[in-house]
């Protein structure tokens, strides 16, 4: 491409992007085709001679954009967040533009540094003790995974990556909550652990790990000659925000000598409020902590800031140093590739500098206190509705809820209350139905997207607020829609 016309069709995108910023609300928020109908549109072959800019932008708009689920819709209520802003999207510019691989300091020494002072700046806004380093990886899942790695080599003495698996004596064990993502088992499994060797702790009734069963299992594994190895938290689960007692957890991490992980993608960003730092008190015993600014931080994907108490546990597990890699600086400066899966890095420091100072962090607070205030707000709205029920009440931005029609109950079903005032099995199996139904019609209908979970084995409907797009109204106009969908949908 020629730069005249990189930067005449840059400006137009430009443009393109303002508009798109401006009017995602527009949209749908979930994608409305079929699956295939985008696949149907695309040429079976690669084109042999060039196309113009102008004819591929055209399909972008046509065949690409409708398969698009907008994220970024300030009606967006679904999963949870993934931020992006202006300053990160400008950040993204300039660091395709330069296409830098920043795998280790020499091939970009900048990105390596600004790394280091970002990632500390993030550690002193969660309060997270000094002296822990971070690092950005791409995913929770990718931080998860190397601290599963680190924590199978503390425990074998770097001996798993020496001789495998098959040759230990003694079974690792990985600890986490019943509500624990899914990550973790993914991690679990890959790290060559074994499924069976990831023990799933039963929960208390506010969801988080009962730390008598966590005792109890550590003490059962211990006399079956088996080491526990990992223990990893959850700080806001995915399905209702579940927080494990953290303190707890770290003592009991060191008195054990385990690895001990914090999963916080999500919640983590709510840590910059004072008022949620006591969570994880002193970090006590904490040896790898995660959050994704991607998620509730104004970052765009990819951005997750993974700090670890002793950068030897994971460089010790993951370096690797073949000769063509091996540079003059060698241990005077910092090689990130050391810190993680992937050899080749993207240039991610430098959204997160952006974000940071075009926000402030007294900015930042505010985005984070506002989408708590207003999901307090709904939910305690929702709590005195008639024919709804707040199934989990907010934890950080996120609760659960969902529909009860009694009155249509009533009609439908001779028996559909207890003595005791709950609901019969039979009317549980169709109000879980009918909760179904209400998720597909909304997100069907357009103005709203939500997404749906399994709260104490009933279905619940999550609503989530974190999009950067969202305001108050937004939220109270979004229960409207709930209402007014609800409205139309009937037993039979
Ligand atoms: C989103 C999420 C993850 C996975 O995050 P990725 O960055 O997509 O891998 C892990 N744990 C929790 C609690 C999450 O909410």
């Amino acid at each position: 491409m020629e730069n005249d016309d990189f930067r005449k069709h840059a400006h137009h995108f430009v443009d393109w992007m303002a508009d798109y910023m401006e009017g995602v609300g527009n949209f749908p928020v979930r994608s409305q085709v079929r699956p295939g109908d985008v696949l149907e549109k695309l040429p079976l072959q690669p084109p042999v001679n060039s196309e113009s800019m102008d004819e591929i932008f055209t399909d972008f708009k046509n065949t690409i954009l409708p398969g698009i689920t907008h994220w970024q819709h300030p009606n967006w209520f679904g999963f949870f967040p993934a931020n992006s802003s202006g300053p990160s999207v400008l950040a993204e510019m300039l660091i395709t533009t330069m296409g830098a691989q920043c795998m280790i300091w020499e091939t970009s020494p900048a990105a390596t540094e600004l790394e280091i002072r970002v990632l500390d700046w993030l550690r002193q806004m969660l309060a997270l003790p000094e002296g822990f380093q971070g690092v950005i990886q791409d995913t929770a899942s990718s931080a998860t995974f190397c601290a599963v790695i680190a924590a199978r080599e503390k425990a074998l003495k770097g001996m798993g990556n020496e001789q495998g698996l098959a040759g230990q004596k003694n079974k690792l064990v990985i600890y986490a909550s019943e509500e624990a993502h899914s990550s973790i088992e993914k991690a679990v499994l890959m790290s060559g652990l074994g499924r069976d060797n990831l023990r799933k702790i039963p929960i208390l009734d506010d969801y988080s790990l009962s730390i008598d069963h966590l005792r109890a299992a550590i003490k059962e594994d211990r006399e079956q000659g088996k080491i526990p190895a990992g223990l990893i938290a959850c700080l806001g689960s995915t399905s209702v925000g579940a927080v494990d007692p953290i303190v707890e957890m770290g003592e009991i991490a060191l008195k054990e000598n385990m690895y001990f992980h914090v999963d916080a993608a999500w919640a983590g960003s709510a840590l910059i409020l004072p008022e949620y730092q006591g969570l994880i008190g002193e970090a006590m015993g904490v040896d790898s902590f995660v959050f994704n600014p991607h998620k509730w931080l104004l970052t765009n994907f990819d951005c997750t800031a993974h700090f670890v108490k002793n950068e030897e546990d994971l460089t010790s597990a993951l370096s690797i140093l073949p000769e063509y890699l091996k540079t003059r600086e060698g241990k005077d400066v910092r090689d990130y590739r050391d810190w993680g899966i992937q050899l080749g890095r993207r240039f991610r420091s430098l959204k997160l500098w952006f974000v940071l100072r075009s926000y402030g962090v007294a900015k930042l607070q505010e985005f984070i206190r506002n989408h708590i205030s207003w999901a307090n707000k709904l939910a305690n709205k929702i709590k005195v509705e008639k024919n709804f029920e707040l199934v989990t009440k907010p934890s950080f931005s996120l609760f659960c809820f969902r529909w009860i029609p009694f009155d249509q109950l009533k009609q439908n079903i001779p028996r559909c209350q207890a003595d005791d005032g709950f609901l019969t099995k039979e009317a549980e199996i169709i109000v879980d139905q009918l909760n179904d139904k209400l998720l597909q019609a909304i997100n069907d209908d357009g103005r709203i997207y939500l997404t749906r979970t399994v709260v104490g084995k009933r279905v619940a409907i999550r609503f989530s607020v974190g999009s950067q797009n969202t305001t108050e109204a937004h939220v109270d106009e979004a229960w409207k829609t709930i209402k007014e969908i609800a409205g139309k949908i009937s037993i039979n």
